[in-house]
């Protein structure tokens, strides 16, 4: 039997190896609250809807997307508890100068969103018992973000796993760049482990990388079932995926291609 470069793994961050997602949930359940205090709205079935209706709405029509200025969900949410619906707040949020009682609240509610928003994440469950079970099969990690490395650096050192991971690579999830990622470890196989069929999966499977899908919670309804379906392995924790790569099953699919 022909010997097997052992495969590296490089694991997209949020939401795959820390839950960014509580964090801004979190995040804008705070800020609904400020608001409310402000301008007392009505009780809601599911506050976190309610936001993200507001959150939604501004994004589809902010040039920005969902980059929009925080303030303007603050704005959109106060209009929202005074009766607006999501689309009219946000058109209102955005062309309006807020009212006087809303533009000397707002700044704080601003302040304390980027304060809960800096909040370190958790590690999501598996993900230190699979960084283990890779160091025990001598496979190296790379965890990998589009933002910033140094952040992520700074944040898997609170998080306790650095000793656990090669290192950060920092790049832009499209095809080119999995095609560079893939040369810079050739002939061993890049595995990519990541949370989104859509930016984590396709475009490194199109680079000739494996891809292995740990889905998130949250699976966003636009996201067709052909590139849920188009991953090499689909595991429902991080351990689990590290298992599957360490087991071989990838060495020989590989081979077989
Ligand atoms: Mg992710």
């Amino acid at each position: 039997m022909p010997m097997h470069d052992a495969p590296v793994i490089l694991a997209d961050a949020d939401n795959t190896l820390w839950d960014t997602d509580s964090v801004f949930a979190d995040a804008q359940l705070g800020m609904l609250a400020n608001v409310d205090q402000q301008f007392p709205g009505t009780a809601r079935p599911d506050p976190l809807a309610h936001v993200r209706a507001y959150d939604q709405a501004l994004a589809q029509i902010d040039r920005r997307h969902l980059r929009y200025p925080p303030v303007l969900l603050a704005r959109a949410l106060a209009l929202g508890n005074l009766g607006h619906d999501p689309a009219t707040a946000a058109r209102m949020a955005i062309a309006r100068r807020p009212s006087q009682d809303l533009a000397s609240a707002e700044e704080g509610i601003v302040a304390r969103y980027f304060e809960a928003l800096a909040r370190t994440p958790a590690l999501l469950p598996g993900v230190t018992d699979g960084l283990e079970l890779a160091r025990r099969a001598n496979l190296n990690v790379w965890i990998l973000t589009e933002g910033s490395a140094e952040r992520q650096r700074t944040r898997s050192q609170a998080l306790g796993i650095t000793h656990l991971v090669r290192g950060v690579s920092e790049a832009t999830k499209s095809q080119d760049q999995f095609d560079r990622q893939r040369r810079r470890f050739a002939p061993s196989p890049l595995v990519v482990i990541g949370d989104q069929p859509d930016r984590d999966i396709l475009p490194a499977q199109a680079a000739g990388c494996i891809g292995v899908l740990v889905p998130s919670r949250f699976r966003p309804t636009w996201i067709s079932s052909s590139a849920w379906s188009a991953a090499d392995h689909v595991a429902e924790r991080f351990d689990l995926a590290i298992d599957w790569i360490v087991s071989g099953d990838l060495v020989s699919s590989a081979a077989a291609e």
